[in-house]
């Protein structure tokens, strides 16, 4: 080998091995310096912090921490960092009015959506728990960084019984009986799935874990949306809610239930349901037997004020009747201490609300402090989607502390003194981390 060519190789050798060591420090490791911490489960906000984010981790929280080479640092001075937050009740996929959703095909749904999945990024949301609709692509697409978006908990289809919260067919349409296979615009594209039965629970409730569902989707009570089913009766039998339950548990996972009576709650609970959506009519007593056995608690104010184009009479009595058990409910969850409560907005039909949806943080201040609401769609929605166990492909969210995913915002001002600030996120939130990468920089 001449001269030239051994300083050639040892020059590559050099390069390689720089290349090496790089690569130990991805582009998912920074410092962020000098942010007073919201961490999810404090009441106040720490002393000025560094954080050290090593491959989309949270190595090391502290003062003065050193850089270990080459890693980007971000100075956060005056701003609050916090965890990103977390919906726990979404659908990301049926964002378009209720006239498009009945006319359009596929592909405008998943426009549709992928513009609704930034929305929540925006917004300071790195993930989503959600709660029905056909979301396992959009998952897929965002967690291959081919859109940006949230982390997805998909639910996939909710399932429900014939003429229960899932079956969205007009009142018009004929029996099943008479025309096997008939279904509506949203349980032809996998949005909703009925079930009746025992196995064809079981057959419903696997197949949505078979395309990655994190978590099992019923209902046991009437819902606004859907036509033939009042809020007070209750669906599904003892059998269906315990096959549902069964299959989840044999994915390592658990059941959600929609419902707003006491009497379907009291039932899913017994059952093993582990979360219950929405319960705006239930009674103290059966708020206090879920508090007893740390059943999660998943309300929302928003939807309810929300007004839905497409509904006819009956379904807007629905909504004011939900609407109208909002207050007590929150009232008596404040008043219990309720433990296991989450945040969570359930809009669906508009992209503009869906915007707006952190409205919802401030809604929920008329009954909690501001730290318990932060709480909520922060420490507490990230331990309800970690129930999902094996099923978690992405380690703890909604906390800032060693090993917890990079999911962070800097945000200009203290939203544990004025919570309304992060109402406005465009301008509130400075900075957005998703596992490590920034998706917003504005310093
Ligand atoms: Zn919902």
């Amino acid at each position: 080998m001449s001269p030239n060519s051994m300083k050639f190789v040892r020059l590559l050798s050099v390069l390689v091995a720089a290349l090496f060591a790089a690569g130990s420090v991805t582009a998912q490791s920074l410092v962020v310096r000098n942010a007073r911490i919201f961490d999810g489960t404090s009441d106040q906000l720490s002393t000025q912090q560094d954080v050290l984010i090593v491959d989309g981790v949270i190595d090391s929280i502290g003062r003065g921490l050193s850089n270990p080479g080459g890693v980007r640092e971000i100075d956060a001075s005056g701003l609050t960092l916090m965890p990103g937050l977390i919906d726990a009740h979404t659908h990301v996929m049926l964002q378009l009015p209720v006239q498009q959703a009945l006319t359009s095909d596929d592909y405008y749904y998943a426009y549709t959506a992928s513009v609704a999945a930034k929305a929540f990024l925006d917004n300071g949301f790195t993930t989503i728990r959600d709660m029905s609709g056909n979301t396992f692509s959009l998952k897929q697409a965002i967690d291959r960084g081919v859109l940006p978006g949230p982390r997805i908990f998909p639910a996939g289809a909710m399932i429900s019984q014939t003429s229960g919260h899932s079956d969205h067919r007009t009142p018009e349409a004929p029996s099943r009986l008479l025309e096997p296979g008939s279904r509506s615009p949203l349980e032809e594209r996998g949005m909703v799935v009925v079930a009746d039965g025992v196995p064809e629970v079981l057959q419903a409730a696997r197949e949505n874990l078979r395309r990655g569902a994190t978590q099992i989707k019923i209902a046991v009570g009437g819902g606004v949306s859907s036509y033939g089913d009042p809020l007070d009766v209750t669906q599904f039998t003892e059998d269906e809610i315990r096959a549902a339950v069964a299959a989840a548990a044999d994915w390592g996972t658990y059941v959600a239930a929609h419902v707003y009576n006491s009497k379907g709650v009291r039932r899913a609970v017994d059952l093993g349901v582990r979360s219950i959506e929405h319960a705006n009519l239930i009674d103290v007593e059966t708020l206090e037997y879920m508090n007893e056995r740390d059943v999660w608690l998943s309300p929302q104010v928003i939807v309810f004020q929300q007004e839905m184009g497409g509904m006819n009479a009956d379904q807007l009595a629905k909504q004011r009747q939900a609407r109208d058990g909002v207050s007590s409910l929150l009232t008596a969850a404040n008043n219990l201490g309720y433990r296991n409560i989450v945040f969570g907005t359930d809009i669906v039909t508009s992209l503009s609300e869906l915007r707006n949806g952190n409205r919802e943080l401030v809604l929920r201040s008329e009954w909690f402090e501001p730290a318990e609401v932060l709480k909520q769609a922060t420490s507490k929605a990230g331990e309800l989607v970690g129930l999902s166990g094996p099923r978690n492909l992405y380690g703890k969210l909604g906390v800032i502390e060693p090993l917890a995913v990079a999911d962070i915002l800097l945000v200009d001002g203290d939203p544990l003194e004025d919570i309304s600030i992060l109402a406005r996120p465009q301008e509130s939130i400075r900075v957005i981390i998703k596992g490590g990468e920034i998706y917003k920089n504005e310093l």
